[in-house]
């Protein structure tokens, strides 16, 4: 076999072949895998076609691995799967568990109707199932038959393209894209993935059906940006989906983000472009999926901002409130969890231009004890974030704004050594101030607690419990509440 495999990948393709042999059924491996190794690319798993029952392939592999491992049938698509643990020791003599996984399947013909995303399938050739592949470089396939075992079948000179580091479609574009549409990000994805150009006929196939990408479901596509965001370099994934007019569909609100208007002599900077290259900037520095989601949007509130000031200029006051409001919504429509992640990216949004409003002088030790307690533990990614967001070209200013926020890292790091805000809470909770008053949960309750946190981070009293204690019941009498039980 032509490709550089591991000793536990022969071990675990010798199996899947002679599973094949038992049954006498055609198997190949193809796609993902095989372009992957051709190009010295990590895996952890692989998908084998087999001309027969992809589901017995599946049994009788799985029988020579001990333990069997337990198999999962998916007999609407006569697909199998089941992964095998690999036993890994990293460098510190510590074992960590790690998987591989295999993937079966029956070779098929498939055509989508122009309706539905419901594809039709019927059983086909291997012929018949790499024309229903999306590129070349994703249709090789390599036998694991006796009669030709290792043989490469490419029946569309996707090892050329390989080389040549093009992404194109095995068939006429219109015809591809069609049958699935979500094979248009595809090819973005893996463009910026692997750093490959689409070839001319593809790309005009793209602009041409982008329209069509509505039809498919907002998980498959959410699943695709974020493989875009993960990539190195974000931003050519998103250029091309800007330039082939598939971002105005699937993210309105970033493309609206693109243009840079002229008046009286001004011109505000492209927030779409400016944006790109943050995410990159980012990217440079943290894996993060969600830090790099913050990054794309954290000047998402600009449009909507958006004012031009006699003798001022353009600005965007408050866009960081409003692009903090946008987040939940942006991440329902995405299907992108609700909870923890749409906190962070919310509160990174929000809090986005904070640290440059710190890097002036006189800045006093309550204004740094508020950024500690509003960014608690992601202070380090929001610091990331802003040194992100300097994308001027005059390089004297981003060596200047970057020893800035050295300042204000130090600052931070002096206070928070002295006074411990990042993990900190009032010692009086609002659950004390409802005791103490007979509150339910309601206004009041938020006022006196808003009154402690700031007397603390003021400085105006310590501390303690004691002297909060006291504030509240001062703030108390002001509102008109009389405590219940004041012996605590
Ligand atoms: P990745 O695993 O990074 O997403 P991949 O190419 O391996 O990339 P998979 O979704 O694992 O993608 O699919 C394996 C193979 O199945 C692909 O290489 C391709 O041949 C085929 N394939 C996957 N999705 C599609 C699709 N939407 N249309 C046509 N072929 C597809
Ligand atoms: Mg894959």
């Amino acid at each position: 076999m032509d490709i550089p495999l591991k000793s536990y990948e022969s071990a675990i393709i010798d199996k899947v072949a002679k599973a094949a042999s038992v049954l006498s059924t055609e198997t190949y491996l193809v796609g993902g895998f095989v372009r992957d190794k051709l190009l010295n690319r990590e895996t952890d798993d692989a998908d084998f076609v087999c001309v027969g029952d992809a589901m017995a392939l599946a049994t009788e592999t799985a029988r020579q691995f001990s333990p069997v491992p337990k198999i999962s049938y998916f007999k609407r698509f006569g697909t199998a799967h089941f992964k095998v643990l690999l036993q890994e020791r990293n460098d510190d003599g510590k074992s960590e568990k790690k998987y591989f996984e295999l993937e079966f399947a029956s070779a098929r013909k498939e055509s989508y109707r122009t309706d539905s995303r419901k594809p039709d399938v019927e059983p086909g050739t291997l012929t018949d199932d790499q024309n229903r592949r999306d590129f070349t470089i994703n249709a090789l396939a390599i036998s694991l038959n006796l009669s030709d075992y290792g043989k490469l079948i490419d029946p569309f000179q996707g090892l050329k393209d390989l080389h040549q580091k093009i992404i194109r479609t095995p068939l006429e574009p219109a015809r591809t894209f069609s049958d699935d549409p979500l094979r248009m990000l595809r090819a973005i994805r893996f463009a910026a993935q692997l750093e490959f150009r689409i070839d001319e006929n593809t790309w005009k196939g793209i602009q041409d059906s982008a329209h069509r990408i509505k039809i498919v479901s907002q998980e498959r596509i959410t699943d695709e940006i974020n493989k875009i965001l993960l990539c190195p370099k974000p931003s050519i994934g998103f250029d091309l989906l800007f330039r082939s007019g598939l971002l105005k569909i699937i993210f309105p609100a970033l493309h609206d983000l693109a243009g840079a208007e002229y008046k009286d002599g001004q011109r505000h900077k492209d927030n779409f472009y400016h944006t790109l290259q943050v995410v990159d900037n980012v990217a440079k520095r943290s894996d993060n999926l969600w830090l790099r989601w913050a990054a794309l949007l954290h000047d998402i509130g600009k449009p909507a901002t958006k004012k031009f000031e006699e003798g001022h200029g353009w600005t965007f006051h408050g866009h960081e409130v409003v692009g903090g409001k946008l987040v939940p919504k942006i991440f329902s429509r995405f299907r992108l969890p609700s909870a923890e992640p749409m906190r962070y990216v919310k509160k990174l949004v929000e809090l986005h231009l904070r640290p440059i409003s710190l890097t002036k002088e006189n800045i006093t030790d309550s204004a740094i004890r508020r950024l500690l307690f509003d960014a608690g533990d992601d202070l380090d990614d929001l610091m990331i974030l802003c040194e992100a967001d300097i994308t001027s070209k005059n390089k004297q200013k981003v060596k200047r704004y970057l020893e800035n926020f050295q300042i204000v890292r130090q600052r931070c790091r002096e206070v928070e050594e002295k006074d411990h805000i990042r993990n900190w809470q009032p010692p009086v909770s609002g659950e004390v101030i409802m005791e103490t008053f007979g509150l339910p949960p309601s206004k009041p309750v938020g006022v006196i607690k808003d009154a402690i946190k700031n007397a603390i981070l003021d400085g105006l009293i310590p501390n303690t419990y004691e002297a909060a204690f006291q504030l509240m019941l001062e703030k108390g009498n002001e509102l008109g509440l009389k405590p219940k039980n004041i012996s605590s």
